[in-house]
């Protein structure tokens, strides 16, 4: 894997793909900064070699020319965090872009315009890379959260800088962190998967089984395994076109010698709502007119006992319906029992979507090893795939 320690930047002239893709409140002032704390290390690295970076990213989703999605909005908060007052580029390609970029000296930062006003960006356009390509020396990927997608700045622009383009510090700690889990996981290794629907996981299920001892199963996913066994799921979220398929999942863990847990008591509410009234059932016998929200105190108890067997634990998906404060105590327990079993020794990594929306609401975030800054990204992984961004890099 070639990694920015392989490589001295002195003088040169590094065009790094960050993700700045970040939240803007009404006065278009930053209100979380995390992608852009995130690059740091790799800007800092560059900077401190003796060689500049041109920080290219999109940001929303513009179409054509839109000022309120401007990069330039995040050019003080990008001062701010790195610590070097930065040059603005009002296009990222062009003849203003190419000036800037020849001119810029060791030590300086061009930020560059949105790369999504053109449509090229998305598009992979390969006159589009190109012309990106010849603002910089060598290529830098740190973005992990657009690594799933074909794009000119993430993945076609590669091909210009044949053995100079190297993964930033972040996208190199993403990949790592899930090879530790998928490859080289100190056992037992666990995943557990929550989340809505069965349908939007099965892919990372399948491509798991090979991967680790346990697997937890909950939140909304858990009534089509339940209803397939033939329990009483009452009015519950369920799939019923994918019982069959649960049931071939339960049946490839067994010949794959994979525990799977279940939740065996549920918060059941009477309506989806914070103010439903609720009850503690089983499972498998939910009443008609109520709904399971959230993982029971027995299935906290019994998801703690395997967290805490475990050396290895992914966490994908909410174990309940978190957002609503009733139902948030499954997903709170699991956070802590995650975070116990961190203290004692075992690599947790957390990631894709809900589950990072979680764990940054209940100050999970500093009590896990990993928490991944890429929703679709990090879930691609899981499913086994190879994402263009990291593929180019590679090649
Ligand atoms: P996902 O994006 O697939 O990870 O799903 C996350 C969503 O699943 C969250 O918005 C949760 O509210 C929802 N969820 C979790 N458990 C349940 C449940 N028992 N019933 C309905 N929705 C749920």
């Amino acid at each position: 894997m070639k990694t920015l320690r392989d490589f001295n930047f002195k003088d040169k002239k590094a065009l790094i793909r960050v993700d700045f893709n970040v939240p803007l409140d009404e006065h278009f002032n930053v209100t979380d900064d995390t992608r852009i704390a995130a690059a740091k290390p790799t800007i800092t690295k560059i900077l401190d070699d003796g060689g500049s970076c041109i920080l290219m990213s999109h940001l929303g989703r513009p179409k054509g020319v839109q000022k309120e999605f401007s990069l330039e909005h995040i050019k003080a908060k990008v001062e701010e965090i790195i610590g070097v007052d930065t040059i603005f580029a009002s296009d990222c390609i062009g003849e203003e872009a190419q000036t800037l970029a020849d001119n810029l000296k060791p030590g300086q930062i061009l930020l560059l315009e949105n790369l999504r006003f053109y449509k090229e960006e998305e598009a992979g356009d390969k006159d589009f890379s190109e012309k990106l390509a010849k603002l910089g020396d060598v290529y830098v990927n740190d973005a992990f959260g657009t690594a799933h997608r074909a794009h000119a700045s993430t993945a076609v622009i590669a091909q210009f800088f044949k053995d100079k383009k190297f993964f930033g510090h972040l996208l190199e700690q993403e990949i790592e962190s899930i090879k530790k889990v998928m490859e080289n996981g100190e056992k037992p290794v666990l995943a557990i998967l929550g989340g809505a629907k069965v349908s939007s996981k099965i892919t990372i299920i399948e491509n798991i089984l090979d991967k680790v001892d346990h697997l937890i199963i909950g939140g909304g996913m858990t009534f089509t395994f339940v209803k397939a066994q033939g329990g009483h799921i009452g009015d519950s979220i369920c799939e019923d076109d994918k019982m069959e398929l649960a049931l071939q999942i339960l049946d490839k863990a067994r010949a794959k010698n994979v525990k799977v847990h279940l939740p065996v008591d549920v918060v059941a509410a009477d309506a989806f709502s914070n103010e439903a009234d609720t009850q503690i059932v089983d499972v498998a016998h939910i009443p008609d007119g109520w709904q399971g929200l959230d993982a029971g105190p027995q299935s906290i108890k019994n998801f703690d006992a395997v967290v805490q067997q475990c050396k290895t634990i992914l966490w994908n998906g909410p174990l309940g319906v978190f957002e609503m404060e009733n139902f948030a105590k499954g997903t709170i327990a699991l956070g802590n029992s995650i975070a116990e079993a961190t203290k004692n020794g075992a690599f947790s990594l957390v990631g894709g979507g809900d589950s990072v929306a979680a764990v940054k609401e209940f100050g999970f975030e500093d009590k896990v090893s990993y928490v991944s800054t890429g929703g679709g990204a990090m879930l691609e992984s899981l499913e086994g795939k190879i994402l263009p961004g990291i593929a180019a890099i590679l090649e």
